[in-house]
């Protein structure tokens, strides 16, 4: 991958800048200020030596430096407390219209199948995982094969999921504290994005899954045509993202953290017209104010498409 031909705005070399974060990826402190932009939580930098991108969120180094210390309950909460209110800031840059939200269950429903019909390629039975798993729509679709559990920092979402009768541990992974060789499988879609330190986790999830079990991770991609064309405007630059992985720096991250891996392909999502158009306002009003009124006209606010910019990435990988 040539990353010298990214359209690097505002390039500057952090070098002499005895504050510069770590890599989390590498542990470098050689970085370059890629963009700024009030969607993100602070500059979003490239790592010299191993290409990862990340936010430098002025608390993120000391949120993370106690978060390793003393990995006990109070700094995870504070992490997990963290997250919320990242999410909350989503929503009040008016990123997130909670009515279509609310109104997209049977899409998630239906992606929720999608993803477990992808799973079971590569493991059928046994005990499952999802970090993040948010109101509980793939622990319900995979409670049909395994024994599924979720852990979920958000705690409107977790309650909301065990009032659907799931098994989902409300808190940080570190804070659920699982057995070693837990589980046959564990995934995290788009959460990996989120998380303080994605080596951490990985480190964790080495730990709880057993040997020959599956790990599932599937995030943005910023090493498309649409990051280099949008910029700041690309749909993955949101608040509460942290890092942006390429193929490259997500298969680095999980070989370094013991596990083998078996497949790497981009993954698209199914989702309504409804807030296919919705997310189109983001970009352009207009557009969206008059698809809007056509589907409207034709009813074609429940139907489904699937919209696949070959942004996002899913992979398998074995734990060696
Ligand atoms: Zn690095």
């Amino acid at each position: 991958m040539a990353y010298g031909v990214w359209p690097v705005l505002n390039l500057k070399s952090q070098n002499s800048d005895p504050q510069s974060p770590l890599c989390d990826l590498c542990g470098s402190a050689d970085s370059d200020l890629v963009l700024t932009t009030p969607r993100l939580d602070g500059p979003l930098a490239r790592c010299r030596d191993c290409g990862l991108f990340y936010v430098v969120l002025p608390e993120r180094k000391s949120v993370e430096k106690e978060f390793r210390r003393t990995p006990d309950q109070s700094s995870s909460k504070q992490a997990a407390s963290e997250m919320v209110r990242l999410a909350e800031r989503a929503s009040e840059l008016a990123l997130i219209d909670p009515e279509v939200e609310a109104g997209e269950r049977p899409w998630r429903e239906l992606t929720a199948r999608e993803r477990l019909d992808d799973l079971k390629r590569f493991v059928t039975s046994g005990s499952f995982l999802e970090i993040g798993c948010s109101t509980g729509e793939m622990l319900i679709a995979a409670n049909s094969s395994f024994a599924a559990m979720g852990v979920e920092a958000d705690e409107r979402n977790s309650r909301a999921a065990r009032a659907r009768g799931l098994d989902v541990f409300a808190g940080t992974l570190s804070d659920a504290r699982f057995p070693d060789s837990h589980f046959d499988a564990a995934a995290m879609y788009h959460v990996i994005e989120h998380v303080p330190s994605p080596r951490e986790e990985l480190r964790e999830l080495h730990r709880i899954i057993k040997p020959g079990g599956w790990l599932i991770l599937e995030t943005p991609n910023i090493a498309t045509i649409w990051f280099r064309l949008l910029g700041a405007r690309w749909r993955q630059i949101i608040p509460d993202h942290i890092f942006f992985f390429t193929p490259q720096t997500i298969t680095k991250l999980c070989e370094e953290s013991g596990f083998e891996l078996r497949e790497l392909r981009s993954v698209g999502k199914a989702m309504s017209v409804r807030l296919f158009i919705n997310r189109l306002s983001r970009y352009h009003r207009p557009a969206a104010k008059l698809l809007e009124a056509a589907s409207d006209r034709l009813n074609l606010s429940d139907r489904t498409i699937r919209l696949k910019l070959g942004d996002v990435m899913r992979l398998y990988a074995r734990r060696l």
